[in-house]
């Protein structure tokens, strides 16, 4: 049983650095200047096995882009159904707040709730295909939960570190994936000190948003998915609501590889990224020209995904949204809560607080001028709100 993928994967880069190393290596940062990796391919031996229009008769799932994802055997693909959800027109949802052109890429119908799951498809099965028996992570509660699905399928132990404030649901569904959860009294960033701290001793692969160069590669298929639903022209605007960023490098990282393999032209999205405003590291450093955020001090909000003070890859979020020609800004905790109420009443999805932040930026983000009413605009609904129904 040894099926290859045909997958184009052919070395690892640093994206700071760009120092090269091989594929073969399970590597969590750059060794020379600890920041991410990234995942390169050979873009002619893909091109050479697939075309887009062979596309169609692939399954519904993320792995249908499996040239251009990291796992070289069929059989180490770990899933659970990930990916291929529905862009849905949001005309009642348009109409409320006056866009004509308005879309939702539905990410709450995603095994475990939300669009986790594609990252930790992909993370998952590059430890399996490593060897790896033990995974950890630090989490605000959803990587967690699709972490510890993943690592049931996979067989591997999970080790999950989580905020003692995390809405219940988070633990209760860790816990009956098999893992072992602790709560620690801090966020998220103190999770992730303690995971870092006991790793080595314990035998861990920690799977730490962009700490390893996996789970973006799950995450980039948003950016596939996107262009294939819309025909192989992406939209003019996306509002992405941000913590680590892993979804808008991601797709960022998507478009590069699509335009190299002919999919698609040189247009691209503006990129909009949306914080909470008592946490908005990114929206701070894009307003101040920064290339790096500063810790954002004192991170407070009930949309608990938002809630990650410093970033690790915070230069690459702002290289995509300044390439991308777009912008940055945060809502308050009333208004991304009064958004997943509208997208509730009027599209029947009930979205996760984090994904109630991109319905709450419309409205700003025409007043300021920053996109028109005409435009086609995708807002991505993150999760699900089933989780959170305590902080409602
Ligand atoms: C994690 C999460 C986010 C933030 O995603 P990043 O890729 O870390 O920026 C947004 N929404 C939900 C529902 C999440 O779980």
């Amino acid at each position: 049983m040894t099926n290859h993928t045909m997958s184009a994967f052919s070395h690892l880069e640093c994206t700071s650095c760009n120092k090269i190393f091989p594929k073969e290596q399970l590597l969590n940062l750059c060794t020379s200047c600890h920041l991410p990796l990234f995942a390169r391919y050979d873009i002619e031996k893909a091109k050479s096995v697939i075309q887009k229009e062979q596309l169609v008769y692939r399954e519904s799932t993320m792995w249908r882009y499996r040239e251009m994802m990291p796992i070289e055997y069929e059989e180490n693909i770990v899933s659970l159904g990930e990916g291929w959800t529905p862009l849905v027109t949001a005309k009642r949802l348009g109409a409320l707040l006056g866009f004509s052109n308005l879309y939702l890429k539905d990410e709450s119908l995603n095994p475990t709730g939300s669009f986790k799951a594609r990252g930790m498809s992909a993370a998952i099965s590059q430890a399996k295909e490593k060897g790896v028996k033990k995974i950890a992570l630090p989490t605000a509660g959803n990587a967690g939960g699709a972490a510890a699905a993943y690592a049931a399928k996979a067989g591997q132990e999970a080790y999950v570190f989580m905020p003692g404030d995390t809405p219940a649901a988070f633990q209760v569904e860790c816990e009956q994936y098999g893992a072992i959860v602790e709560k620690i009294d801090g966020i998220i960033s103190d999770c992730g000190k303690i995971v870092a701290q006991r790793k080595e001793q314990e035998g861990w692969f920690d799977v730490a948003t962009l700490k390893e160069p996996y789970r973006v590669e799950g995450k980039k298929t948003l950016g596939y998915e996107l262009a294939e639903q819309l025909n192989w022209q992406l939209p003019d605007v996306i509002i992405y609501p941000t913590g680590g960023g892993t979804g808008i490098i991601g797709m960022w990282k998507a478009f590069a590889e699509m335009e190299a393999l002919g999919w698609i032209g040189a247009k691209r999205p503006r990129m909009i990224s949306v914080q909470a405003e008592g946490c908005a590291p990114i929206i701070h450093a894009f307003n101040e020209g920064l290339d790096k955020a500063p810790p954002f001090e004192n991170a407070k909000t009930l949309a608990s995904g938002l809630r990650v003070p410093s970033a690790v890859g915070d230069f690459l979020i702002l290289q995509s949204i300044r390439e991308s020609n777009g912008c940055a800004l945060a809502v308050s905790d009333d208004a991304l809560l009064a958004g997943v109420k509208h997208l509730g009443k009027t599209e029947g999805i009930f979205a996760a607080p984090e994904a109630g932040a991109t319905v709450a930026s419309l409205a700003m983000l025409r007043d300021s001028g920053q996109i028109r009413e005409d435009e086609q605009i995708v807002l991505f609904i993150t999760g699900s709100g089933l989780k959170y129904v305590d902080i409602f």
